[in-house]
């Protein structure tokens, strides 16, 4: 199994934002390098979509999260300006267990089935239960059996 480090700190801030935003998910970024890392919560516009379009988009943002698209593009932005890299993507997953979903699969791989969009990057998926946090697990990329496998997750 691979090894998946994060910072106490980051995962502080996550478990915080996940608590927070129960019963809802909550969505965001780690970017950092090897020396630092930071993290960029990002609003889940998916309670907004829904209420828009009940029809197109049936899910509210209790089983589903969209990035506000802007403040996605800035972090990608901030990063190319830094010259840092983007080391996860993070969700939560209210009253349900941390496990990488079909939903997740297919949104981690936007732009191509067979491929993630960050193959490099680590998925975070937390499980908060009754607006507390329960377990966290990350994903990685398995380019061999082209399937997301979960990794050893070691907080420093
Ligand atoms: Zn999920």
């Amino acid at each position: 199994m691979r090894r998946t480090t994060i910072r106490r700190a980051s995962l502080d801030a996550i478990v915080a934002q996940a608590e927070r935003e129960f019963p809802y998910e909550c969505c965001g970024f780690i970017i950092g390098n090897d020396s630092s890392e930071e993290v960029r919560p990002i609003a889940n516009i998916q309670n907004r979509m829904h209420a828009e379009d009940p029809v197109a988009v049936p899910r509210d943002a209790r089983t589903a999260f969209l990035m506000e698209p802007k403040e996605h593009l800035a972090v990608l932005n901030e990063i190319d300006r830094r010259k840092l890299a983007l080391r996860a993507v993070y969700h939560s997953h209210p009253d349900h267990d941390a496990y990488f979903s079909a939903t997740d699969r297919a949104q981690a791989c936007s732009f191509d089935p067979s491929q993630p969009d960050y193959p490099d990057t680590v998925y975070l998926v937390l499980s908060i239960r009754a607006a507390k946090f329960t377990r966290a697990a990350a994903f990685v990329w398995d380019p061999t059996g082209g399937e997301f496998v979960e990794s050893t997750l070691a907080v420093e």
